[in-house]
């Protein structure tokens, strides 16, 4: 994959976009320096009993990193690379991403530096109950919620779930999102992200210059946000899904694909690779394919300075978090293709969190109608809110989703004061 300029330092990249739209803003410098810095940070170092009847140690984190309004929300992530520095830059992108889709929520994130791959279902329950545990009495449904994140899914958050519960003495269903539904999860939480995206989509199009209406989609990794974004595209707004791909490679079909048989394939082979009618296709043709929309659904740092200028779609939807490095926006900008960006354009996975919370807490569960009737609304409004800042300060939407978030978090800090 094209990734020659992976940027060194996520939390310094974090930082540099809070300069830029401080200075688009004129933030006081006071301001300025708080939102660079996250609240809080725990880092915990735990035993775990291992299947072979020895102990490891595990370093995980949890950072709140701005709480103006409301308690924090970002997901868990399991992998080998996690490090402190990654997940205050996750926590930061988590306030604004909340934040441009006006949720009551400030930004967090977390991790475990472990090797899920390698370990079995016990040992994976047992690092993450006692993960939970050291960090139990720094999370809570009016303080921080957790939500599933890379190698991290609903089973991992029921894990969580109970063993916040039975410290408690009862149970607390909102201490986490992403549930099963037997445990309070939400209706329609699974669809969410893509859902969103096709929705976001929907409303950039006209500006972006392109009709959903028989238009033709790439959508890099056909995975759980990916897939989704598809059938929606397809089966609601009437567009020819010409590729999609997944770790194993890509698939084109000009006259387009029905994506539900896609799913079949791959659910039948374990790949999209081979679909009958279509040909095969590489990861890099399809970023640069002749497509209207391109969907990125897959990994970090795919658009690159080297690829962005071949781009051929006119709308980028980034369902994925992070497929753009800094130096392709500006390509993709010069050449007039409308970005947008994960902050807005994933943001239906944590809407339908939000909502989540707000069932359990409430006691009270809505039908899925509901829950996507109100999916909708917000996706809608807040890519609206979005454009306007893009034209208003003359950038392009990434920026102008920062605009967006940063002033609402600023707005919420200004009036709260500095305490004392
Ligand atoms: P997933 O694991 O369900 O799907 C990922 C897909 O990408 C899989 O089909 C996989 O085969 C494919 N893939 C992996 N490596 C690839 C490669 N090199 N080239 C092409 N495809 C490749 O994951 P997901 O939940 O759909 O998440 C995808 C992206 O969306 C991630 O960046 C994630 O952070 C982001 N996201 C997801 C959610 C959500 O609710 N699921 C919410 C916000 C953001």
């Amino acid at each position: 994959m094209a990734n020659e300029t992976v940027p060194a330092n996520p939390y310094e990249t974090a930082k540099r976009q809070i300069d830029i739209v401080a200075d688009l803003l004129g933030l006081d410098p006071g301001t300025r320096a708080i939102l660079k810095h996250p609240k809080r940070e725990l880092t915990v170092n735990f035993p775990v009993r291992m299947d072979d009847g020895g102990y490891r140690v595990y370093t995980g984190y949890r950072v709140q990193y701005n709480m103006a309004r409301g308690p924090t929300k970002g997901g868990i992530r399991y992998h080998p690379n996690v490090s402190l520095d990654e997940v205050r830059a996750l926590a930061a992108w988590m306030t604004w991403k909340c934040a441009v889709v006006n949720l009551p929520y400030g930004g967090a994130k977390g991790g475990i530096i472990c090797d899920p791959k390698h370990m079995s279902r016990g040992e994976l329950e047992r690092m993450t109950r006692r993960y939970a545990s050291e960090i139990s009495s720094f999370i809570g449904p009016e303080i921080d919620i957790p939500a599933p994140d890379v190698y991290t899914d609903s089973q991992t958050m029921a894990w969580i779930m109970d063993t916040y519960s039975m410290q408690k003495g009862y149970s607390v269903p909102g201490v986490v999102t992403g549930k099963p539904i037997a445990l309070g999860g939400s209706e329609g939480r699974g669809e969410a992200t893509g859902r969103g995206c096709a929705y976001v989509i929907r409303e950039a199009a006209e500006t972006a210059g392109v009709r959903v209406k028989d238009g033709a989609v790439a959508i890099q990794g056909f995975g759980n946000a990916g897939s989704v974004a598809a059938n929606i595209l397809h089966d609601e707004q009437g567009a020819r899904i010409v590729a999609v791909s997944d770790s194993r490679g890509g698939i084109w079909k000009t006259e387009g694909m029905n994506p539900h048989a896609i799913e079949e394939h791959k659910q039948k082979t374990g790949s999209v690779v081979g679909f009958p009618g279509s040909t095969p296709m590489s990861n890099e043709e399809l970023l640069e394919a002749k497509v209207d929309i391109l969907i990125p659904a897959a990994l970090e740092n795919q658009i690159t300075r080297t690829n962005a200028g071949k781009i051929q779609a006119k709308l980028v939807a980034e369902a994925a978090n992070g497929p753009t490095l800094p130096e392709a926006d500006q390509v993709l900008f010069e050449k007039k293709v409308t970005v947008l960006p994960d902050v807005l354009a994933n943001a239906g996975g944590v809407t339908v969190s939000y909502f989540e919370w707000a069932q359990d807490i409430q006691g009270y569960f809505w039908d899925l109608e509901d829950v996507n009737r109100r999916l909708e609304h917000t996706m809608t409004r807040s890519y609206a809110e979005v454009h306007a800042a893009a034209q208003k300060h003359g950038v392009h939407n990434r920026t102008a989703a920062y605009v967006v978030a940063i002033q609402r978090v600023a707005e919420a800090m200004r009036i709260r004061g500095i305490y004392p």
